[in-house]
């Protein structure tokens, strides 16, 4: 009897290739495995695809079901492989992700060199990485190569290049107490944790032939996650992996509808695609649709509207007046961003603060706006300035040339706030 592999394909919202992983499956040589796509409760376009290599009696679906408020509190790929382990039925355990190709002799290739060498528990092979675009133009490609035997895989070993046997599943189960490590900070490399684990038990051992292509897609958690910091600042407005568009407000979210969008002058150049783990950590508010505009109560916050001659800021739910010419022109308003509101609705709203020409304790900054002193930034928000690093403010899409400045005296009147700062939790060896 030829020994069985279990493949793990993690899936969440890759519509563009996660047919590619699963046809590269079924066009292995080696007909001896079992597929388990554990989906990660992807939108229908996403399931429409998968549902259609259902009738292969090797393939089995798991849909996780999970709410998007929690997708944040685990490694989300972790917890399912978890689940996976708990179903599986092969010899030897393969892992693939959405966005991963298995090249046609992949199986075959790891599954000889594991029946021929009894002492191997873990083999590993080299990687083409093509990073592609929207369009799926590839933009590069490089190997990633085989480095030997190695006893420290963590951090070079790619997650959809390994093979291991299912035996030593049991003994990291009896010391550890899972199989992956899904702690939430190691969303950025779970599989380094896990291979850890593994090389407790065996070395891995290399096949120096290019044996899957990893794609790296415009969508990948890595690429959205790159210098986003942990905490979005309010005011922005952001693109969800669903192409939903939403306000972040504090800590809430709202979902802005199209017809929403151009009448509130959003502009489109400005979203920021955020990843869906760290955006359904806000909580849903009321959705920003046409209704807002005879409802001051719905009205989004950090707009400027205009009635008459006069402009207020929107902002705490109230309409801020901004005092003089002055202020207006330090706002670095634009006069296309004025959004015109009718007589009565201007008196829906409560009138706030007025926006003077110079910023105190007594004169509160504008909130959800970037500011620069002594060229640093920061953005405003919940009375504070939050200092945000260069490569976030790009990342975040904000123009610098709108930054407002600052003078000593103003910047010395409201406290800091924890900066909005990039950081990957890499995980480290212990020892
Ligand atoms: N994933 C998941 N749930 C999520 C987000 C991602 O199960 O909420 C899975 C995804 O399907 C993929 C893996 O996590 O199999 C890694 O995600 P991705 O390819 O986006 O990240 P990257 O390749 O940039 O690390
Ligand atoms: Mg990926």
């Amino acid at each position: 009897m030829k020994p069985k592999v279990s493949i793990i394909l993690t899936s969440y919202n890759k519509p563009d290739t996660v047919h590619l992983a699963i046809e590269s499956v079924l066009a292995q040589k080696y007909d001896n495995w079992e597929l388990l796509i554990m989906d990660d409760h992807s939108n229908d376009k996403t399931k429409r695809i998968i549902k259609g290599f259902l009738q292969d009696s090797r393939i089995q679906y798991f849909d996780s079901g999970i709410r998007d408020e929690d997708r944040h509190k685990t490694t989300r790929y972790a917890t399912l492989i978890n689940e996976a382990l708990e179903k599986v039925s092969g010899d030897y355990i393969s892992y693939l992700t959405d966005d991963d190709i298995y090249l046609p002799e992949r199986l075959s290739e790891m599954t000889t060199i594991l029946n021929n060498s009894p002492s191997y528990g873990v083999v590993y092979s080299k990687q083409l990485v093509r990073k592609i675009d929207q369009s799926g133009r590839t933009v590069y490609e490089k190997v990633r190569e085989t480095n030997g035997i190695l006893t420290k895989p963590q951090n070079l070993v790619d997650h959809c290049s390994v093979m291991h046997r299912a035996s030593l599943l049991p003994l990291i189960l009896a010391k550890y107490g899972s199989y992956w490590d899904d702690s939430p900070e190691y969303w950025h490399n779970g599989d380094a944790a896990f291979w850890a684990r593994l090389a407790e038990w065996s070395p891995f051992y290399p096949i120096p032939k290019v044996l899957d292509i990893c794609l790296k897609t415009p969508d990948s958690f890595q690429e959205l996650n790159a210098f986003m910091p942990k905490e979005l600042p309010t005011g922005l407005v952001v693109l969800s992996t669903n192409e939903n568009t939403f306000l972040i407000d504090g800590n809430i979210r709202r979902k802005i509808d199209e017809a929403a969008f151009r009448m509130l002058k959003y502009d489109r150049k400005q979203l920021v695609k955020v990843h869906d783990p760290l955006l359904y950590q806000y909580r849903e508010g009321a959705p920003i649709e046409k209704s807002v505009f005879s409802n001051a109560k719905l009205f989004p916050n950090y707009r400027f509207i205009k009635c008459g001659k006069s402009i207020f800021y929107t902002e705490g739910g109230c309409a801020r007046p901004i005092e003089s010419a002055d202020a207006l022109r330090r706002l670095k308003a634009d006069l296309k961003d004025f959004i015109l509101v009718a007589p009565e609705m201007l008196e829906d709203f409560q009138i706030g603060k007025p926006i003077s020409r110079t910023f105190d304790q007594k004169n509160p900054i504008p909130e959800g706006k970037l500011f620069l002193y002594k060229r640093h930034f920061f953005v405003s928000g919940n009375g504070e300035l939050k200092p945000m690093e260069a490569k976030v403010l790009r990342k975040l899409k904000y123009d610098k040339s709108l930054a407002i400045p600052l003078s000593k005296y103003e910047f010395a009147s409201f406290p800091k706030g924890e900066s909005l700062k990039w950081e990957v939790v890499r995980w480290k060896d212990k020892n």
